[in-house]
C-alpha cells in the first residue's frame, strides 16, 4: 500500500464494532462514512441514529450490551412522557437526548451535518474523521406487505416484522456528496476501503446510493474489501437474513459478493464458512469475523488490512468495477 488512511462505510451496530478496531490501530488515519438513510424528524427533534451509534462506539461510550445508545444511561425522560401520554416507541435515553437537541438546534441554525457530527467527535476525543454519507436529506423507505414504511416505523415500531418487498432511498439521486467527503477520496495516501459488515441492503447500499459515492468508489485506485455480516448463513443479529429470503436471495457469501460485486476487490467471510471461499466471484479472506471483545475487533481489523495490502500489489486483482466504466 502507498499510504496509510483507510476509509470504512457504515451502519450502525454491526459496522460500528469493526469501525472501532481500525479506530484502534489506524486513530486520525481513518475516516469514516456513515449511513444516514436512517435519520428521521421525531419529537421535534433531528436523529441519525447510525452517526450516533459510530459516535459513541468509537469514544467508548456506547452501552456494549443493548449497542445501541450510551453506557450510563438513565430513562427519565421517557417515563415522563410517557405519563404525558406522549409517543414511546422510540427509545431516548436521557444522556443521548442531549446531542439530538444540540444536533437540532445547530441544523436550524444553518449548519452542515457533516459540521455538527466532526465538532462532537472532537469533543468526544475522536481523532478519526467520522463523516455523514451525505448532508442532504436521503430517507430510506421500506416496502412492505403492509405498505410502505419510513425505516424506523419498520425497524423499531414494527420490529422488522412486515415482509420486505423492496427497499428505497428518498433523495438520494439529488444527494451530494459533502465537499469533507470528497477530500477524504481525493487525499494521497488512500490505502483502502473497507465495507463493514453492515446490513447490505438497509445500512450500505443507502450510502451507495448517492451518486458521487459510487462513482467515488468506483474511480478510487485503492483497493475495496467487504467484510460479510452473515456467519453460518445467518446474521449475527438484527434482519439482514429475513431481508435477503423475503428478497429471495440465498443468505450465503456469494449473495453478499455478488451484491457488492461491481465496487470490491474482495471480500472477507468468517473461518467456519470457509468451504464458500471456492463459490465467490471475487477474491477472498477466511479469518475469524465475530466480534465481541475489542481484541476481535482489532484482529479482524488488522487482518482485513492485510488482505487489503495483499489485493494491492496482487498482479492478477480484478477489478470489475472498471470494465463497467
Ligand atoms: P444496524 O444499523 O444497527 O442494524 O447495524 P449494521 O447494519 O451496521 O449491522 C447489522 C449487521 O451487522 C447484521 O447483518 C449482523 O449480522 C452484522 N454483525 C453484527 N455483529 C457482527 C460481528 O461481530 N461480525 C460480523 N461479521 N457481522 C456482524
Amino acid at each position: 500500500m502507498t499510504g496509510k488512511r483507510v476509509i470504512a462505510l457504515c451502519g450502525g451496530i454491526g459496522g460500528a464494532k469493526l469501525a472501532r478496531g481500525l479506530y484502534e490501530l489506524l486513530g486520525l488515519d481513518l475516516t469514516v462514512i456513515v449511513n444516514t438513510g436512517d435519520d428521521f424528524e421525531h419529537l421535534g427533534l433531528m436523529i441519525s441514529p447510525d452517526v450516533d451509534t459510530v459516535l459513541y462506539t468509537l469514544a467508548d461510550l456506547n452501552d456494549p450490551e443493548r449497542g445501541w445508545g450510551r453506557a450510563g444511561e438513565t430513562w427519565n425522560f421517557m417515563a415522563s412522557l410517557a405519563q404525558v401520554g406522549g409517543e414511546t416507541w422510540f427509545q431516548l435515553g436521557d444522556r443521548d437526548l442531549a446531542l439530538h437537541v444540540e444536533r437540532t438546534r445547530r441544523l436550524q441554525e444553518g449548519q452542515s451535518l457533516t459540521r455538527i457530527v466532526h465538532d462532537v467527535a472532537r469533543r468526544f476525543g475522536i481523532s478519526a474523521e467520522v463523516l455523514p454519507m451525505s448532508d442532504d436529506p436521503v430517507r430510506t423507505i421500506v416496502a412492505t406487505d403492509a405498505g410502505p414504511l419510513p425505516f424506523q416505523r419498520y425497524f423499531v415500531r414494527s420490529r422488522c416484522v412486515p415482509v420486505v418487498r423492496a427497499i428505497t432511498f428518498e433523495g438520494a439521486d439529488a444527494a451530494r456528496a459533502s465537499p469533507e467527503l470528497r477530500a477524504a477520496f481525493k487525499q494521497p495516501g488512500l490505502a483502502a476501503i473497507v465495507i463493514c459488515p453492515s446490513n447490505p441492503y438497509l445500512s450500505v447500499d443507502p450510502i451507495l446510493a448517492v451518486p458521487e459515492m459510487r462513482e467515488l468508489l468506483q474511480e478510487t485506485e485503492a483497493p475495496v474489501v467487504a467484510v460479510s455480516p452473515i456467519i453460518g448463513g445467518a446474521a449475527v443479529k438484527g434482519p439482514t437474513t429475513k431481508i435477503m429470503a423475503e428478497l429471495n436471495i440465498q443468505a450465503t457469501n456469494a449473495s453478499i459478493a455478488r451484491h457488492y460485486m461491481e465496487i470490491i476487490d474482495g471480500l472477507v467471510i468468517d473461518s467456519g464458512d470457509g468451504s464458500e471461499a471456492a463459490s465467490l466471484p471475487v477474491a477472498s479472506l477466511t479469518t475469524a469475523t465475530l466480534m465481541n471483545s475489542l481484541d476481535d475487533r482489532v484482529t479482524l481489523a488488522r487482518d482485513v488490512l492485510d488482505f487489503a495490502r495483499e489485493l494491492a500489489s496482487s498482479p492478477q486483482r480484478v477489478r470489475p468495477r472498471y470494465s463497467a466504466g
